[in-house]
């Protein structure tokens, strides 16, 4: 009788470059959510990463099991997804696009060493302006397009639908409403798809009774678009909501699941937008982004977007790209 030898194979692992709020917070919701066996933390500051990283492992007995480690860059070897959190952050009333200069720099400085040591991974950037740096890792990594994934207004569509589901009192999950364009000032509320059990928002009013005038739609729209200010101005930054938002963008990636996520990418021809990075919804799968799906736009909806894409290239154009 022959054994044939078994397949080995590979723990799954994650590596996350920055490990302040969000990129730990992250660490923990995808550890929490036992999507990895393995995980390195890479910071500037070691010491930073080393104590995350104790304090991860320390909760082993309580979940299943992950090895979790500090690291350099030859570390994240093998690694299935890369996030990466590291770099300023927005203070008390700045915008993401004043942090441009700063990050983009670090984005040069990482995103090669992260494609030498793991080109095989689906690269999530979460630093902000989410847009620029997209693009900067897409421009100086070698990565295919595809495999480098902005959070993008990931985390904006999951306030919209929080919002419309108080406002409507229907769980968030049964709302379906985008939010587009750039994750910051000139985002864009796609209100024309906006549905509730595959009825239109407008179509759907008089069920829920409450009579909203077009008044009150664009006051919950500015409490999306400023739910960071409002946060920050509050306890100095926003980390559990993108983090969540991150642990699902990776688990519909090692799950294959071809799950519909708002997240940036490099458009081509899109609306008459290209070389930018902005959010639509796209078809997520193992390989990182399968498609972008063309979303029906009203005239106006298409004009803030492309609006939207010219804030964003003009960024671009300042920081040499
Ligand atoms: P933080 O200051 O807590 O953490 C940033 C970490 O990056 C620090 O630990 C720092 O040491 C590290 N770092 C700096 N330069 C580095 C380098 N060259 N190499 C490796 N590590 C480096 O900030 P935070 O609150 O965790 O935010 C991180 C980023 O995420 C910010 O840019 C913030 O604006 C962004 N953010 C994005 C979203 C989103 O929806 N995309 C939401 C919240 C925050």
């Amino acid at each position: 009788m022959t054994t044939a030898t078994p397949a080995v194979r590979r723990a799954t692992k994650l590596t996350v470059v920055g490990t302040g709020l969000v990129g730990a917070t992250a660490a923990y919701s995808i550890m929490a959510r036992g999507l990895v066996s393995e995980i390195v933390l890479i910071d500037i500051n070691h010491q930073r990463a080393e104590g995350e990283a104790m304090d991860l492992n320390h909760a082993a007995p309580f979940g299943r099991p992950v090895r979790v480690r500090a690291g350099d860059y030859p570390d994240a070897e093998g690694s299935d997804i890369i996030i990466v959190a590291a770099g300023a952050a927005q203070k008390a009333g700045q915008s993401r696009l004043s942090l441009a200069k700063t990050n983009v720099e670090i984005m040069r400085q990482i995103a090669p060493k992260l494609h030498e040591a793991a080109p095989e991974a689906v690269v999530l950037i979460i630093s902000n302006p989410v847009d620029i740096l997209t693009y900067a890792a897409q421009k100086t990594s070698g990565y295919p397009v595809p495999r480098v994934i902005g959070s993008g207004t990931l985390l904006d569509t999951a306030r919209f639908r929080f919002e419309l589901a108080n406002r409507c009192s229907v769980a968030p999950s049964n709302i379906h409403a985008y939010i587009i364009g750039e994750h910051g000032d000139t985002e864009v509320p796609v209100w024309s798809l906006a549905n509730i059990a595959g009825m239109r928002l407008k179509d759907y009013c008089p069920i829920c009774g409450r009579g909203c005038t077009d008044d009150d739609l664009d006051q919950l729209f500015q409490k999306v678009k400023n739910a960071a200010y409002a946060v920050i101005e509050r306890k100095g930054a926003t980390y559990y909501a993108i983090a969540l938002g991150v642990a699902r963008l990776a688990e519909a990636i090692l799950r294959d699941e071809n799950a519909v996520l708002t997240v940036s990418t490099l458009l081509d021809d899109h609306y008459g937008i290209r070389d930018v990075c902005l959010s639509l919804p796209a078809i997520i799968c193992r390989e990182g982004i399968r498609e972008v799906i063309p979303l029906k736009l009203t005239d106006q909806e298409a004009e803030a977007l492309r609006r939207s894409a010219e804030t964003l290239r003009k960024v671009l154009d300042s920081v040499g790209f």
